[in-house]
C-alpha cells in the first residue's frame, strides 16, 4: 500500500534496532554456549525468511486479488513509497513466528528465530530498495545480478524471478527467467512460454502482471 516517506523508511530503523537489540541482549545475558544456540536459531530464521519471501511474493502478492492490486502499484511505480506498514509486518512476524514457537518451544528458540526472520526481512528491504533506488551505492554495486533478476521480474511479459534476496527458490520451483526461457526454447508453443524480453527493451513495461 502507499506509505508516507517516514513510514517507508521506518522499516529500516525499527528492524535494524530490534535485530541489534536482540543480538546484544542475548550475547550480554547468556553464556557462550546458550548464545551460540540462540545465534544458530537466528541463522535458521534468516534462511527461513528466504523461503517465506518466495511464496509471499509469488502466491500472495501476485495471485490474491486484494494484495495483487496493491503490489501492482509497485510494478507500475517502482520508485513510489509502497510497502507494508511496519506495525503490520511486525504484528505478523510476532503472531506467526514468535508466539507459536514460544508456545510450542522456548523463549530462547522463539526469540532467536524471530530476530533471524526480522534480519531476513530487513535485508530483503535493503536489497529491494538498493535495486530500485541504486542506494546505498556501496550495496547497490554489489547487487548487479539481483538488480537484473528483479528488473526481469518487473518488466518481463511472463511472471518469474520472484526471489529478491536469492534466486535459489526460483531455481528450485522453476520460475527463474533461465528456467522459463529454457522451457520456452524446448517447447515454444507451450502455454505461457513467451520469451522473456530484456528489461532494457522495455517490452511489457506497465503491463499489469497476474
Ligand atoms: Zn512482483
Ligand atoms: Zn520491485
Amino acid at each position: 500500500m502507499r506509505l508516507s516517506k517516514a513510514a517507508y523508511y521506518s522499516d529500516f530503523v525499527v528492524y535494524a534496532l530490534l535485530v541489534a537489540m536482540g543480538c546484544a541482549v542475548d550475547i550480554w545475558r547468556d553464556t557462550a554456549s546458550a548464545a551460540s544456540i540462540w545465534l544458530l536459531w537466528a541463522f535458521v530464521g534468516v534462511l527461513s525468511w528466504t523461503l517465506v519471501e518466495y511464496p509471499l511474493h509469488r502466491c500472495v502478492l501476485h495471485r490474491i486479488r486484494i494484495f495483487a492490486a496493491m503490489h501492482d502499484a509497485h510494478h507500475q511505480m517502482p520508485l513510489a513509497f509502497i510497502g507494508t506498514p511496519t506495525w503490520l509486518s511486525l504484528g505478523v512476524i510476532l503472531g506467526v513466528v514468535f508466539l507459536p514457537v514460544w508456545a510450542l518451544g522456548s523463549f530462547r528458540t522463539a526469540s532467536g528465530l524471530t530476530v533471524g526472520v526480522m534480519a531476513g526481512f530487513l535485508w530483503y528491504g535493503i536489497v529491494h530498495h538498493a535495486i530500485h533506488y541504486r542506494r546505498p551505492r556501496v550495496i547497490a554495486t554489489w547487487l548487479l545480478l539481483a538488480s537484473r533478476r528483479h528488473a526481469q521480474h518487473h518488466y518481463a511479459c511472463q511472471p518469474g524471478n520472484f526471489g529478491v534476496t536469492t534466486a535459489f527458490w526460483g531455481g528450485v520451483f522453476g520460475t527463474s527467467s533461465q528456467s522459463l526461457n529454457a522451457r520456452a526454447a524446448y517447447n515454444p508453443s507451450a502455454e505461457g512460454s513467451a520469451r522473456i524480453p530484456s528489461p532494457a527493451m522495455g517490452e511489457c513495461r506497465g503491463k499489469t502482471k497476474t
